[in-house]
């Protein structure tokens, strides 16, 4: 191990009174903590947007003359003072979940790798629904106190910003990411040079260097190949997410595993357990073998030992997303690496070799992670026997419900995506320590009905309007500086009405989330959301990834649907989406809609984020909605039925859908109000979605199922509390 340390690569000029904003800012918890943005909102409201919520950027930039005022002001300071404090308790509390259910482990550690992080709109280094998970998994651990530590990449370009022209075509732009300017430390060897690692690929050394986040108690290690002495190609290899060019994400796919391993050595960690989230990471357990070989041990039972402290976990239940890469490629980057291993090119190979659909061969990354694993699982209840069914060919000795592939559901990080004033409803009505006891339902069954209608309705009102606000102000931003056609700034939602029922849908645009299903009987829906006395309004928003042509095809025939005069500016396309957006949507709209096409959603998080915040679920039942659903709490679209025909199964879905939306949910919310104008039976449905959601989706339940079921089983204590 060498002597390294994370640089802080600004000094600010702070004044003293303030000077540990300095280092607070390099730790994302502000990223949950409402209180600690107020110090920004406070100082400079204005300049915290502009900045775009980067804290970094904030204090490089605000007036001198404004913090030193801050420093006379005795209000702001108590304030100050009290964060920093907390956020010192946070750091050093001895007392969490993880302390008290397994005392003697504290010197345990679980590595964690992914191959995306969404913890906060100025980090753009995710694309997606797994981005976030991954992030909130960092945070949720965190705040149990599960000791962790976790490698990514730090993409130098992030992932892409998306425009979408007068036409419907989504472009895509990249920037450069500035490190300097975001939240991340570079770690030093002791002479002040950055640490690296290196890995080979294809006969030549290939260096990256470690970029550190701190996600409260947890580090994170990314790994950025554009140091000096690669040559130019590769110090674009980490440049961007999920290129489809095959040489260039297998290269990436080494670093990650292969490298991730190496900085975690070098940095002087020994995991006790090793996660790999998603298969993109699954080269890992291969260096981790090479590790045992080299130290002596024979290949088989280095797989042993490997096999019994890894966990994987599967997100992908449609094959085509399955990561394989042919045999060719991994010829040239493995040839000298199965030598390492003592094994010939069949023997390695037959660690992942899958037939393809057409009759070639390849090597699956998933198959690879599943046999270098003991702990695998999906992501929901059906999600799982979807993978079962799709993994039965490696276990052709069990029926398929045996196939050892079980399933934790995902959950969502509370403190991320709930709003600050339902955080704040939630403090006074279920007791100020409810996010100690945030998974367990005895608490939400009790008091959620003490929360007096009229005080929840005026929150769930404010949050609506200031999501309206927020996007006419986006608009009349557009309408200035980007040029854009007028019919594009009516798209962007300006004639957005602040009491219309509103329905978000804001997801990855993949085909088979079908964003169009909403759309497809375009006369049927607008002769019912143009009803002057119960106007409906649909926000959507959603990236394609840049090689998914389908994809952007989709987002086309939305946009070009959307801009019709016909609808009078009810339905709306938001560019860009992302963390910032999304806290926007999922805290202000009524209904959230998902409608992809069952079984492919392997579990969704976006509805769990709205469900806390008081918006109800309308989706098709695949994923976490199939479980969370229960006839009170929301609305089915469709059956838990499958389909072999799919155009029948879109055809019954859209009916389904129209007519709930019609017969039920419109009605529900115009017509039950009551005296004091409050939709009284709207509202008890939110509350039953609350009660009945809100713990099991949380991050907390998932993260302590990860511990207990995957990371540590044989650690279970009898009568720890659940
Ligand atoms: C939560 C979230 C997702 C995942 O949402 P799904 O329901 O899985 O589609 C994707 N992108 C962003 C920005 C999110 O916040």
């Amino acid at each position: 191990m060498e002597s390294y340390h994370a640089e802080i690569p600004l000094k600010f000029n702070l004044p003293r009174r303030l000077g540990r904003l300095g280092k607070f800012v390099y730790n994302l918890w502000w990223t949950w903590t409402p209180e600690s943005q107020r110090i920004f909102l406070r100082i400079d409201g204005s300049l915290w947007e502009a900045v775009y919520h980067n804290p970094v950027r904030f204090l490089n930039q605000v007036s001198p003359a404004r913090l030193e005022e801050m420093t006379h002001d005795r209000y702001f300071l108590d304030f100050y003072d009290k964060v920093v404090r907390h956020f010192d308790e946070y750091m050093n509390a001895r007392n969490t979940w993880f302390d008290h259910t397994y005392p003697k482990h504290r010197h345990s550690l679980v590595a964690y790798f992914s191959s995306e992080f969404g913890l906060h709109e100025t980090l753009p280094i995710y694309a997606g629904g797994l981005g976030v998970l991954s992030g909130d998994h960092l945070k949720g651990a965190s705040d149990l106190g599960l000791p962790m530590v976790a490698v990514g990449f730090m993409y130098t370009q992030g992932y892409f910003s998306q425009k979408i022209s007068e036409d419907g075509w989504q472009e895509a732009r990249n920037v450069r990411l500035k490190f300097e300017d975001l939240p991340v430390m570079q770690v030093l060897d002791e002479s002040g040079k950055p640490l690296t690692i290196m890995v080979e690929l294809a006969g030549r050394g290939v260096h990256a260097r470690i970029w550190q986040i701190q996600v409260g108690r947890i580090p994170l290690y990314l790994l950025d190949s554009n140091v000096e002495n690669n040559t130019p190609a590769d110090r674009e290899l980490t440049a961007r997410l999920y290129s489809s060019d095959l040489d260039l994400r297998i290269s990436q796919e080494i670093i990650l595993g292969v490298g991730g391993v190496r900085a975690l050595r070098t940095l002087g960690y020994s995991p006790s357990k090793w996660h790999m989230n998603e298969g993109h990471s699954a080269f890992m357990a291969l260096e981790r073998a090479r590790e045992m070989v080299i130290g002596g041990q024979k290949f088989d039972n280095a797989v042993k030992s490997i096999q019994h402290t890894n966990t994987f976990t599967t997100h992908t239940p449609v094959p085509a997303g399955n990561d394989e890469f042919p045999l060719w490629l991994i010829d040239k980057y493995f040839s000298n690496f199965w030598p390492e291993l003592a094994m010939n090119r069949d023997q390695f190979l037959d660690l992942a070799r899958v037939r393809q659909a057409w009759g070639g061969e390849a090597f699956s990354m998933p198959v690879l992670a599943l046999r270098l694993s003991e702990h695998h699982n999906a992501v929901s209840e059906l999600h799982g026997q979807v993978a079962r069914r799709m993994w039965h060919h490696l276990w052709p000795d069990l029926p398929e419900e045996k196939v050892p592939i079980d399933y934790i559901t995902n959950g969502v990080h509370t403190d991320t995506w709930l709003a600050r004033r339902l955080q704040g409803l939630y403090d006074r009505y279920l007791g100020s320590d409810w996010r100690e006891h945030l998974d367990n339902p005895a608490l939400w069954h009790s008091k959620i009905e003490d929360i007096p209608d009229e005080e929840f309705w005026s929150i769930r009102r404010h949050l609506k309007r200031k999501l309206v606000g927020y996007i006419g102000e986006r608009a009349r931003q557009q309408w200035i500086h980007s040029g854009i056609h007028p019919v594009q700034v009516i798209a962007s939602g300006v004639m957005l009405d602040p009491y219309a029922l509103t329905i978000g849908f804001a997801r990855r645009f993949a085909t088979y989330k079908r964003a169009g299903l909403v759309l497809s009987d375009l006369d049927r829906l607008l002769e019912m959301i143009n009803r002057p006395n119960r106007p409906v309004q649909i926000i959507f928003a959603g990236k394609a990834h840049p090689a998914d042509e389908p994809g952007k095809l989709l987002i086309q025939e939305v946009y070009r649907k959307v801009k019709k005069a016909e609808n009078g500016g009810r339905l709306v396309f938001l560019e860009d989406y992302d963390m910032n957006l999304a806290r926007y949507l999922v805290q202000g709209v009524d209904v959230w809609l998902n409608t992809p096409r069952r079984p492919n959603e392997a579990s969704g998080t976006s509805g769990q984020k709205a469900a806390m915040n008081g918006v109800l679920n309308f989706s098709v039942l695949d994923g976490w909605w199939r479980e969370g659903y229960n006839g009170r709490n929301g609305w089915a679209i469709g059956t838990d039925q499958e389909f072999t025909d799919l155009a029948e199964q879109d055809k019954a879905d859209a009916n389904s859908l129209y007519n709930t939306l019609e017969n039920e949910i419109i009605p529900l919310y115009y017509h039950q109000r009551t005296a004091d104008n409050l939709p009284g039976e709207w509202i008890a449905r939110v509350k039953e979605s609350i009660r009945t959601l809100s713990w099991r989706f949380s991050m907390n339940r998932m993260i302590k199922e990860y511990t207990r079921r995957m990371y540590f089983p044989e650690l279970e204590l009898p009568g720890a509390d659940k």
